[in-house]
């Protein structure tokens, strides 16, 4: 089923994850049992992540130096296929422009089809540390926009070639939003302008990024409202479980913390994973106070910490 049936179909406020393909070389199991354990919790559906290919560089025994391009998390499209047919829990694969051609696009979206998906989260991805080539005849989606748009057209039969007699496939899309904005816009209006591009191209419902401070999220959707953005939006959030995080997710997500959180988690760096999740617990209450139509959080597999949160909203 689609996402936003989902959403209009529900009678309570829907959790759902987000969870990371294994590393190269690890089997799948780790994931299968991160979904065994969420799967009694009646997910609505599972995000899979996606990951573009990178480069790796590393010295051999000459001292020269040998550089490798290859994807450290593949598989999203196998995990989507398992957790939608062995577990029936509906599944959004995430979608990036950077890294994919729009005919590796297709290729992935008619295996998708195939494999029953029907939800796809739209990103653009975060640029590629090498240089990809591009042969001729081929295409790419410089923003997330246009790969909503690649998407959509497929709901009517248009594929990037000509084809008789094609079959139409019809996903429901999502898209990024950011409250506290992405960063490489200059301000918050002019990205909530580009993320009505995004639904303007026909993006079913917005995830937005983590937030640790309900008030940015507020204020994100009525600034989205006031753009005319009328879509769903549902607030993304991670739970904090260790001190270092204060400083590797600013870094990573260009997100704040509140003052009084991090002044907590330092005074109490042992106590650093009960804060966190309290905090967590916290922000989920006052979303749900306010009417939000679901919470999707980003577990990075670890399923044992989001369950004690969900428990206690069930
Ligand atoms: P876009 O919507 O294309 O926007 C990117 C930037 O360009 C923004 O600053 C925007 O304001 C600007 N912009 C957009 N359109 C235009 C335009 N027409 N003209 C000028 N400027 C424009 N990354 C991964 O690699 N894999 C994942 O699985 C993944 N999952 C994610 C899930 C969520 C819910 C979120 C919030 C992010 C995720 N990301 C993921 C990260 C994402 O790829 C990055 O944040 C990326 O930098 C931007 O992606 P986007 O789709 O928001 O880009």
């Amino acid at each position: 089923m689609k996402v936003i049936e989902h959403l209009e179909r529900a009678k309570n406020p829907l959790f759902s994850y987000e969870i990371v393909p294994p590393p190269r070389g690890r089997t799948v199991q780790d994931v299968v049992d991160v979904v065994k354990k969420l799967a009694p919790f009646d997910p609505p559906w599972i995000d899979v992540t996606a990951h573009s290919a990178g480069a790796y560089y590393s010295e051999k025994s000459d001292g020269s130096i040998e550089r490798k391009v290859f994807k450290k998390r593949p598989g999203t499209i196998g995990i989507c296929g398992i957790i939608q047919n062995r577990f029936k829990i509906d599944t959004v694969v995430h979608l990036l422009c950077h890294g994919f051609t729009k005919e590796e696009t297709e290729d992935a979206l008619i295996e998708l089809g195939y494999l029953g998906v029907e939800n796809v989260l739209a990103l653009r991805g975060d640029g590629l540390n090498y240089d990809k080539k591009i042969s001729t005849g081929r295409s790419l989606n410089k923003y997330a926009s246009e790969l909503v748009e690649q998407v959509v057209a497929l709901r009517s039969g248009q594929y990037t070639s000509d084809l008789s007699e094609a079959q139409p496939i019809d996903f429901c899309v999502g898209v990024a939003g950011y409250p506290e904005k992405h960063f490489e816009a200059p301000n918050l209006a002019i990205d909530i302008q580009n993320l009505k591009k995004k639904v303007d191209a026909g993006a079913d419902y917005v995830t937005t990024q983590m937030f640790y401070n309900n008030d940015h999220f507020f204020h994100f959707v009525e600034e989205c409202r006031k753009a005319g953005i009328k879509v769903p939006i549902i607030p993304g959030l991670k739970i904090i479980k260790s001190l270092s995080q204060l400083r590797t997710i600013p870094r990573n997500f260009y997100i704040n913390f509140p003052d009084d959180f991090v002044a907590e988690m330092m005074e109490n760096p042992d106590h650093a994973k009960e804060i966190g999740l309290a905090h967590t617990c916290k922000q989920v209450e006052g979303l749900l106070n306010k009417g939000v139509p679901g919470v999707h959080f980003y577990i990075m597999n670890d399923a044992d910490r989001v369950i004690d949160v969900v428990k206690k909203f069930r």
